[in-house]
């Protein structure tokens, strides 16, 4: 039987609390929205690290695969910035995968593992990049990142909570909660690494389901329900909306 409940990820989720309006541009209004630069940048890592991890390229094929699609695959330009953004990343993708030494000390139990999970009035849904387990049999959820790090513990904390819910799924399939959640700051080449602990998935589902009623609550004001939050980088250079999006100009004349 088909559900009737709305499904949520948490990128969807994310987006509400980013800018209601892009929200309803993107899920409301389901405008056609523009890529940008960055996302296609992660896609591609994303992807090369998928194919290494179902055994379709091996270590010594990554740095070349990333050579022969990169063209093809970032499109976009990357915004003008004080530095060269574009060379940038290109370099710090190609090192990463020349230093990625593989998973050889884990097991690989899951590989781009879509998911849903019903959490009561609503479906979360999501795709786990990976999960491990280490040689004591401890699950742990890896997630690839483009980001160079996080500005604050606060802003690790609102990340996890995409892991956190994750942990629901591996709970379910495999019968234990991940002991760690490891961030892969694939272009610095950090691993940020979180003890997993009970307390911070209650917060991440009790966030995920106050997200949900706020959405609820906008959906009946109409418009007045979904304002424009506008932070001039991302609405210029992130916002998949900004093409259909008035509110961006205002943002650059202030
Ligand atoms: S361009 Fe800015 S204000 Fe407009 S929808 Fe996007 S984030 Fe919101």
């Amino acid at each position: 039987m088909v559900s009737e409940k709305e499904t949520y990820s948490f990128s969807k989720l994310n987006l509400f609390c980013t800018c209601p309006y892009a929200y309803k541009l993107r899920y409301i209004n389901k405008v056609n929205g523009k890529t940008n630069a960055f996302a296609q940048y992660g896609t591609e890592v994303h992807s090369i690290m998928e194919r290494y991890s179902k055994g379709v390229l091996t270590l010594f094929e990554l740095v070349n695969t990333y050579d022969d699609e990169y063209k093809s695959a970032i499109t976009e330009p990357f915004p003008e910035f004080f530095m060269d953004l574009a060379t940038l990343y290109y370099n710090q993708g190609k090192e990463f995968l020349e230093q990625f030494q593989g998973y050889s000390e884990y097991e690989i139990m899951g590989v781009e593992q879509n998911f849903d999970i019903d959490l009561g009035e609503f479906i979360f849904t999501g795709i786990i990049d990976l999960v491990l387990k280490d040689k004591d049999n401890n699950l742990i959820i890896l997630d690839y990142k483009s980001k160079s790090g996080f500005k604050s513990k606060k802003e690790q904390a609102e990340y996890a909570r995409q892991l956190y819910l994750y942990s629901l799924y591996v709970k379910k399939k495999y019968g234990s909660y991940p002991s760690k959640l490891i961030f892969m700051m694939f272009r610095k080449q950090k691993r940020i690494e979180i003890d997993f602990n009970e307390k911070s998935l209650q917060e991440a589902i009790d966030w995920c389901k106050t997200v949900v009623k706020k959405i609820n609550a906008a959906t009946t004001l109409g418009d007045f329900g979904f304002p424009p939050v506008c932070e001039a980088f991302y609405c210029n250079n992130l916002c998949d909306g900004r093409e259909h999006c008035d509110n961006r100009e205002e943002e650059n004349n202030k």
